[in-house]
């Protein structure tokens, strides 16, 4: 069985590129290309060679160094069908229910929508990982600039139907002030409160956050768990629909 190798490393200023590798097949792939200096860099350290870009959305700190590294490389790019016009490169346009082989691994595609229109997640089921993104991030999501809470709650919910043992990459590091926002609205949740100080404890010796487990992020992750009576209760919210509770907790941490 091969095995996919993951590389993480920081960039831009809170954002995280991740390089994935199956040395049997020789393929290397960039998530996302939010700096094309960042990201050769990390292909140096590694001595891997880029043969793909997989982008999750169009937003410029997921694509800017895109046509940088297909020019210098000829890597394949990988996107967005629904949002494909504004992903520089695009050369694979792929969307909801599609899989692309990547070396000996299969990528699954969801649309997950609301962040922006087109945005998908990539999940490989055999390496039991899944690029979110701004979709999901450990203790947040991304900020609902194209679709509604509604939206954004279908898209969740395909994530948090995911082995619970999925490990789950995100595009940025905003977990401290995740934390923060979560004890607001579910102060009662120990798992949460064990997490916090642990997250404040990693941080403060500089290391990452991401990637998360999704079990981790059902038990404590304010955005996954609309189902929650103290949420529910906190809020005034007891007995509504999931995905607008899932709303006012995203209101909330706009305005927090
Ligand atoms: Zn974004
Ligand atoms: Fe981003």
């Amino acid at each position: 069985m091969a095995s996919l190798d993951i590389h993480l490393f920081p960039c831009l200023s809170d954002n995280y590129g991740v390089l994935i590798h199956d040395a049997e097949n020789n393929v290397t792939a960039s998530i996302d290309a939010p700096e094309a200096s960042a990201v050769k860099k990390a292909l140096a350290e590694k001595g891997w060679t880029l043969t793909h870009i997989l982008t999750t959305h169009y937003h410029a700190d997921h694509t800017d160094g895109n046509m940088e590294l297909k020019g210098e490389t000829g890597c394949i790019i990988v996107g967005p069908k629904n949002e494909a016009d504004r992903v520089p490169g695009i050369d694979v346009q792929v969307g909801d229910g599609d899989s692309y082989e990547f070396g000996a691994f299969t990528a699954k595609v969801f649309d997950t929508p609301g962040h922006t229109a087109g945005h998908i997640t990539y999940w490989f089921p055999q390496a039991n990982v899944a690029f979110a993104g701004d979709t999901l991030f450990t203790l947040g999501c991304g900020r609902l600039f194209e679709g509604t809470a509604e939206t954004m709650w279908t898209s969740l919910s395909k994530i948090k139907a995911l082995p619970p043992e999925t490990v789950i990459y995100s595009g940025h590091e905003y977990t401290q002030s995740n934390a923060g926002f979560a004890l607001t609205v579910e102060p009662g949740n120990a798992a949460l409160q064990a997490r916090a100080k642990e997250i404040s404890d990693m941080r403060s010796r500089g290391e990452p956050t991401v990637p998360t487990t999704l079990v981790r992020e059902l038990e404590t992750n304010p955005f996954l768990r609309p189902d929650s009576p103290e949420i529910q209760t906190n809020l005034g919210m007891e007995g509504r629909e999931l995905w607008e509770v899932f709303g006012e907790v995203r209101r909330r941490k706009d305005n927090a």
